[in-house]
């Protein structure tokens, strides 16, 4: 959104010239409604550690990836397994960890569960398009989403990086 407001220059933030400057100012609204991202984190730490929650949802994710059977997803399924018991252990350390260290962090915590379920349902969704022998252009939305968010790449030093990320950047 911020691109397409970008690309009308000044019109693109005069709130009578387009519907842009109004969703932009909502993506904000969105995050705050039905409680902050900071009360829905305070609520998950409680969950996490009242309830460990956080079992049956990594179980599910594990057993998701066991869905990832295509010989080309290999290393991506690899990298997935390892983000989720990243997040295992850092769940493990906030629902252990003094009030005051778990609430410092939990957010962060949350942001990379975040990262991992989408890195895993992106990775269903390129398996089942595999699957169907279908071309698509999933595969490099995948190894963008691992660029942006898992393995970050300096776009100076690797040959054809910063022509995937604006790709992706485009499309997620
Ligand atoms: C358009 C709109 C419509 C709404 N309609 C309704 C409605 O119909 N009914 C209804 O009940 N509510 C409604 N809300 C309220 C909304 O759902 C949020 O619950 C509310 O906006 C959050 O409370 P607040 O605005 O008082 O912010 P505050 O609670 O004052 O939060 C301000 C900031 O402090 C942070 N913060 C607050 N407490 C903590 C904490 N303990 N730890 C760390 N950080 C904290 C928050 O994350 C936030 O960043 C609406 C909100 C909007 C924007």
């Amino acid at each position: 959104m911020r691109d397409g407001i970008e690309v009308l220059g000044g019109n693109g933030t005069i709130e009578e010239f387009s519907v842009l400057p109004r969703l932009y100012r909502d993506a904000i609204v969105l995050e705050s409604w039905e409680g902050t991202h900071n009360t829905l984190c305070a609520q998950v730490l409680r969950d996490f550690r009242q309830r460990n929650l956080h079992r049956p949802w990594l179980a599910e994710l594990r057993a998701a990836l066991e869905g990832v059977t295509q010989e080309s997803l290999r290393d991506h399924r690899a990298r997935a397994a390892a983000l989720l018991e990243e997040v295992a252990r850092r769940i493990e350390r906030v629902a252990g960890a003094e009030p005051a260290f778990a609430e410092r962090h939990i957010r962060f915590v949350v942001d990379r569960m975040c990262v991992a379920a989408a890195f895993v349902a992106l990775l269903l969704e390129l398996e089942w398009d595999l699957a169907q022998g279908w071309g698509s252009d999933k595969a490099q939305v995948v190894e963008g989403f691992r660029m942006l968010h898992l393995d970050p790449t300096d776009p100076m030093e690797s040959e054809g990086a910063s022509e995937l990320q604006r790709f992706i950047s485009s499309t997620i």
